[in-house]
């Protein structure tokens, strides 16, 4: 369904950029309010990205102009007043740049927001409002974001990133940005968009590109892209954190030719469904209990074990201490002759309060975490000896460690990930030289991969619970893979999505 009349070809367009990007977890207490998402407005969303840094060719081939984009570390559901806020300033500032010939959408795909199914959807369709039904608007995404049927219709192209660990990202906004002036410039009419849901939900710890399937899966998007007729081609695994309907896998591929479009999508989502049974975690998973048996009983050092289900990363609340509690009550792991292990980390204000105070080498008894999330235990108590302390943190503010015999726990005053060996040097922890390191992290980020010389993944309980039976899932599509693990064969074909400025008939399967 082409535009039935060539565009007129725009040499040097009016872009405005604006979005929202958050992944966000419904199974988590915690709430995100609107300064998490650190929104930047006019030049200073241009300025973001490096490919339209001045004189870059990309920068040189529009008027680029920055409405607002803001971005959140994950965290937990948005709340209404904070999605409103965000949303009307953004549609105020988009009015106020006057007419535009695109948009580019800026977002991750996994926002959860108070009271209201797909945001992201909703969002553009305000933008569409403001903008008018004329701009071509390219969306991109993270792959673990959620392609609704109302998002693809409001966007007339859509892609996101091939890579997880995600080090396309800047590469694929690029693309889209790219995309956009080319088709601008072109005169083309609107692409052809062909929409596949694919029933299946997995956690992004089981979809690492680096590993198969997900490395051959994603493999096949770069022949699609290539073929003729195709102008860009994407597959979203979805978010499992978040309990709504959209929440699955999904591809489009969008470009000229309905045919080659239709052909592409079918393919890729052929490729996903086939491999479902195959996708497993990056490495071996178990209890905590296994996985600390395992780790004590190996001569690998040092041994990593990633707290999973609080992975404030992935939109745990980060201050579960769950984990925490159950190492505390090892007599092995605080003997002073114990192992050397680190704890990556709690939250606790008051405790780094008192341990600042108290000072380095002073034995305190503090409390910590449990303040948002603490369905799964209690705040922890300590009593250790201050190993150290550091102010000044972006994310954290203060950071002290109080170690507990050989354990050795960092106490944050906000939550903080820790993904870089620095982080941990900087706090006098050595863990190279160390026995143990247990994170709360979903698959080892590159700088704690490198150091671990064997690691596995405990299934812990939190707002990120990588045992996705355990979370209770009520509102998602059923039938859904692996929930309905004998499930019969989904309709796989590609569904023809209207351009953005056609109605959007029928309703979503
Ligand atoms: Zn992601």
């Amino acid at each position: 369904m082409p535009e039935p009349h060539p565009r007129t070809p725009v040499a040097h367009p009016v872009i405005a950029i604006a979005g929202l990007g958050i992944e966000s977890s419904t199974f988590s207490p915690a709430r995100t309010e609107a300064p998490a998402f650190h929104p930047l407005r006019g030049d200073d969303v241009v300025t973001r990205y490096p490919f339209l840094a001045a004189g870059e060719p990309l920068r040189e081939a529009a008027d680029w102009r920055g409405a607002l984009v803001g971005k959140s570390l994950p965290g937990g559901t948005v709340t209404a007043g904070a999605f409103a806020e965000l949303s009307d300033e953004l549609i105020e500032r988009l009015a106020a740049l006057g007419r535009v010939d695109g948009l580019w959408y800026d977002i991750h795909g996994a926002m959860s927001v108070e009271g209201l199914d797909d945001p992201e959807a909703a969002l553009l369709a305000r933008i569409r409002e403001t903008v008018g039904p004329d701009v071509i608007v390219s969306t991109s995404m993270d792959l673990h974001g959620n392609v609704s049927r109302e998002l693809a219709h409001g966007s007339d192209l859509i892609t996101c990133y091939r890579m997880a660990p995600h080090e396309d990202a800047m590469e694929t906004k690029e693309r889209a940005a790219r995309n956009l002036v080319d088709l601008l410039g072109s005169g083309a009419g609107r692409p052809v968009k062909a929409w596949v849901p694919v029933p299946v939900l997995l956690a992004g710890e089981q979809t690492s590109t680096r590993i198969e399937p997900a490395r051959s899966v994603y493999a096949a998007v770069a022949d699609v892209e290539a073929a003729d007729g195709v102008t860009d081609a994407a597959i979203w695994v979805g978010y499992a954190w978040a309990d709504e309907p959209r929440n699955r896998a999904a591809v489009v591929v969008t470009g000229p030719a309905e045919a080659a479009v239709a052909a592409g999508a079918e393919r890729l989502a052929r490729g996903f469904w086939d491999a479902r049974h195959d996708f497993a975690f990056v490495a071996p998973t178990g209890t905590l209990d296994e996985c600390l048996a395992a780790a004590l009983a190996s001569p690998a050092r040092p041994y990593f074990i990633s707290d999973t289900g609080d992975n404030p990363t992935a939109g745990g609340a980060g201050d579960v201490t769950w984990t925490l509690q159950r190492l505390l009550e090892r007599p092995d792991l605080t003997a002073a002759d114990g192992p050397t292990a680190i704890y990556a980390s709690v939250p606790g204000p008051e405790a780094v309060a008192t341990a600042v105070a108290a000072g380095v080498g002073a034995e305190v008894t503090v409390t910590a975490g449990a303040e948002v999330d603490d369905r799964h235990a209690g705040p922890v108590t300590l009593t250790g000896v201050v190993h150290a302390i550091k102010h000044g943190d972006r994310d954290a503010r203060v950071e002290v460690v109080i170690r507990v015999g050989g354990l050795h726990v960092i106490v944050t005053e906000l939550r903080k990930p820790y993904h870089h060996e620095k982080d941990f040097t900087d706090l006098s922890l050595e863990p190279r030289g160390a026995d143990l390191v247990i994170v709360k992290i979903g698959y080892l980020e590159p700088e704690l991969f490198a150091m671990a010389r064997d690691w596995k993944m405990a299934l812990t309980p939190g707002g990120v619970d990588q045992d996705l039976a355990r979370l209770g899932h009520h509102r998602i599509r059923r039938p859904m893979f692996p929930f309905d693990a004998d499930m019969p064969e989904p309709d796989l074909t590609a569904r023809i999505i209207p351009p953005s400025h056609a109605p959007l008939a029928g309703r979503d399967e």
